[in-house]
């Protein structure tokens, strides 16, 4: 694939063949060393009816489902864009919360076992089912599906401020609970309030670093203090969702007229009645994923208090995989477009109008997972932000789950976790191998070429010092 760099940290690759636009992909060329398969869906991805601007692939960028992951792609919703479930992905609403504990390291020093073995009996993780809250009255599932964090603060799971630091407030409206299939409720009810597997986690940290005092003192974190990060999605049911909605457009698209270079790439217009159901059925999902990461909170919450006398608030909740409606400049016209950001962070810059007004100044909180054993980063949205206000979402994978398990033994990465004074609470030790540090790429040199690329801009480095995992 022929990259042309056209200004640091941003390579073209020219339209060619179905090509409707170019694609653009921020990234420094070690970073795309080996991403030749994934920077060819990005070619993919830019042969969508109605794409506008660029195929745009963030410098995390990795192979995915149709879509890599790290991409981002708008369509034009007036004039035939499509909506594709793969560029959302399977964990609809994967995101990303930050808390801020009022301790710093040494004042948790003396209770830090007990905190951890508290999250160890607290969090719910793993594959299969079992979550801090079952819903039980009839109806119950389907207005967490409705009004996600919001609902769960409704019933005493969190404070109203913690909405305010939630993107959307906490839930997207336009969910529609009737295009959220029997089989994903089955799936969905027995995991409200859990983590699952894989590379998600819950996480003590430290901030190591503050790079821009003024944002920093805005989101409410300061060099020293205590952090906790939640990285989880909407589990079986987003899962189950995305499953079946890939089915259905897969069938109706020749209806359409569409011709897609991967079926993996299954769309249909926005407009249409396949494109409106899975949209309400994504936002069902995003609402289930905002609910899960507040029921969470409240779980980590009740540890800290119990054990450690310390509180913890809400900097902010933002998700990495969602498509989402917005109104953006397009050559000079306001378009209304449908934004897929699939292993991408949304990034306003300040002033922006749907930020809360203490966060406005500042511009969005971006919340960067790094890995269990290195670093993890709080960023900001910066104006003219690129990629339709878009960022990196993480390190990046560099090896596959079974190479990485391969590398290394559970006992023996736990004991050079441990060493580096970080408490490793894994479920398995097979899921703490799959998402061994080496496994993924160096998360500075990503949020570096992101910054570079302007994207956004760096606010602080957080270190981990104890790590929940599923
Ligand atoms: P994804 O959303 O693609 O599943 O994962 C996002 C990012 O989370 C990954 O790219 C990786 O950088 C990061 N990550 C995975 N496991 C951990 C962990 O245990 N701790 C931290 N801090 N980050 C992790
Ligand atoms: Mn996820
Ligand atoms: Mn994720």
């Amino acid at each position: 694939m022929e990259l042309l760099e056209e200004a640091p940290h941003r390579f073209r690759i020219e339209r060619h063949g179905d090509m409707r636009v170019p694609g653009v992909v921020f990234a420094s060329r070690a970073l795309l060393s080996d991403a030749q398969q994934a920077l060819g869906q990005v070619v993919n991805v830019a042969t969508l009816p109605g794409i506008v601007g660029a195929s745009y692939a963030m410098p995390d960028i990795h192979w995915g489902y149709g879509f890599p992951i790290g991409g981002v792609a708008a369509t034009d919703v007036d004039d035939g864009g499509v909506v594709s479930p793969g560029g959302v992905g399977f964990d609809i609403s994967c995101g990303v919360r930050l808390l801020a504990a009022d301790c710093d390291r040494a004042q948790l020093a003396s209770a830090m076992d007990a905190v951890m073995d508290g999250l160890d009996r607290a969090i719910p993780r793993g594959a299969g089912p079992g979550g801090v809250w079952r819903p039980s009255r009839a109806g119950e599932l389907e207005r967490v599906l409705e009004g996600g964090a919001r609902y769960a603060v409704e019933q005493g799971h969190g404070e109203e401020r913690d909405l305010a630091r939630c993107e959307d407030g906490g839930a997207v409206r336009d969910a529609d609970v009737g295009q959220v299939g029997g089989r994903a409720r089955e799936r969905g009810l027995g995991q409200v309030g859990s983590l699952g597997s894989a590379n998600h986690f819950l996480e003590v940290q430290q901030v190591a670093e503050v790079y821009d005092q003024a944002a920093a003192g805005a989101f409410g974190i300061a060099r020293g203090q205590v952090t906790v990060m939640i990285h989880c999605g909407s589990r079986g049911l987003g899962h189950q969702i995305c499953t079946d909605h890939v089915r259905a457009m897969d069938r109706a698209m020749t209806r359409y007229g569409i011709a897609v270079p991967d079926r993996q790439l299954a769309c249909t217009p926005v407009a249409s009645p396949e494109g409106q159901a899975y949209l309400g059925a994504m936002a069902a999902a995003a609402n289930y994923g905002r609910a899960n990461r507040q029921l969470l909170t409240e779980a980590a919450r009740r540890v800290f208090r119990r054990a450690a006398d310390v509180r913890l608030s809400l900097v902010y909740d933002v998700s990495h995989n969602l498509a989402k409606l917005e109104t953006h400049d397009v050559a000079g016209r306001r378009r209304r477009l449908c934004v897929h950001r699939k292993g991408a962070t949304r990034a306003f810059p300040p002033g922006h109008p749907e930020l809360p007004e203490d966060l406005r100044e500042q511009g969005q909180p971006v919340l960067i997972p790094g890995t269990m054993g290195t670093a993890s980063y709080v960023l900001a949205g910066v104006p003219g932000g690129g990629a339709f206000f878009s960022t990196c979402h993480g390190a990046g994978r560099r090896m596959s789950r079974h190479q990485a398990a391969r590398s290394i033994t559970g006992r023996e990465l736990r004991a050079r976790l441990e060493r580096d004074g970080i408490a490793a609470r894994p479920l398995s030790w097979r899921g703490l191998t799959e998402e061994a540090p080496e496994a993924y790429k160096d998360v500075g040199e990503v949020v570096a070429a992101s910054e570079s690329a302007g994207l956004c801009r760096v606010v602080a480095r957080l270190v981990p010092l104890g790590v929940v995992k599923g």
